[in-house]
């Protein structure tokens, strides 16, 4: 599961400093307020903690051209070929 690093929208904050790390599933929705403090957070780009395959994405049809099939997460939790 990938750690996002999300960051106050007013640094630094009395609570969490500047930024705190949030462990979430891909799908999950983004946060939108600190759940210490509550106030409006962004989540920093590209900085998955212990993925590190997702630190440089690679493009659906790039993958392709290596020879890779891309699965999508389908909603009901299956993977489908696209
Ligand atoms: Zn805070």
């Amino acid at each position: 599961m990938p750690v996002y690093r999300y960051t106050p929208a007013n640094i630094p904050c009395k609570l969490c400093g500047d930024g705190f790390d949030h462990q979430q599933n891909a799908g999950d929705p983004t946060l939108v307020a600190c759940p210490k403090c509550g106030q409006a957070v962004s989540r920093v780009l590209a900085q998955p903690v212990n993925t590190p395959k997702l630190l440089k994405p690679l493009s659906i049809s790039s993958a392709k051209q290596a020879g890779f099939s891309v699965l999508k997460r389908t909603s009901n939790g299956d993977f489908e070929k696209q």
